[in-house]
């Protein structure tokens, strides 16, 4: 199995990414953000436990988001991948992951990281929150709150993959297919 972790900070291109990977190598695409506004969209019980964390910027507590998770890795049928995108946010989310993978039969295969300037994140977030309708993407102080906790709870995380030689990081400016190529490479060597 093929097992990705594609990790960056907010609004560095990992949405853009996945939907390009999960068409080349047919591997299923797990973005919790995605799964969240799912929920919220539905109005189910987890939307409304997660909408508070989300509308500030702040982290939904792990155990909801493993928990969502472990769901989704059980409901899919057609074991080949997975693309995580968003998750693992937090070690304890990492540590979890791998446990959950270990059950499988399976591991992470690695981690590839986009690397993006702050400056460039916010005018990119800012554009998206034109159309997005995303209430995260549309006010200074929650962009900024999540860039911090980006930076204070989501960071280690690479050190983590790095510690087990499976941190690639990838220039996430340029041309989207220019960092397509550039992942795919990576991809290919695993
Ligand atoms: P971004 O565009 O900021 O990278 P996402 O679309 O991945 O954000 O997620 C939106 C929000 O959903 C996050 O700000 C957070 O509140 C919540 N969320 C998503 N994934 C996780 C996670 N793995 N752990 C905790 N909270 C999460």
């Amino acid at each position: 199995m093929l097992n990705i972790v594609l990790f960056g900070p907010p609004g560095a291109g990992k949405g853009t990414q996945s939907e390009k990977l999960i068409e080349k190598y047919k591997i299923e695409h797990i973005s919790t953000g995605d799964l969240f506004r799912k929920h919220l969209g539905e109005g189910t019980e987890l939307g409304k436990l997660a909408q508070k964390y989300m509308n500030e910027g702040n982290l939904v507590p792990d155990e909801v988001v493993i928990g969502m998770v472990d769901d989704k890795i059980n409901s899919t049928a057609d074991l080949t991948g997975f693309i995580f995108d968003g998750f693992p946010r937090t070690v304890a989310q990492a540590r979890a992951l791998d446990e959950l993978l270990t059950k499988k039969g399976t591991r992470i295969s690695g981690m590839v990281a986009l690397e993006v300037p702050e400056d460039e994140l916010k005018k990119r977030i800012r554009e998206r929150g034109k159309t997005s309708g995303r209430a995260d993407d549309q006010d200074e102080e929650k962009i900024n709150n999540r860039i911090k906790v980006y930076n204070d709870e989501t960071l280690p995380v690479a050190n983590y993959y790095q510690e087990q030689g499976k941190l690639a990081k990838i220039d996430g400016v340029g041309a989207i297919d220019e960092i397509f190529q550039k992942i795919c490479t990576v991809i290919d060597n695993y």
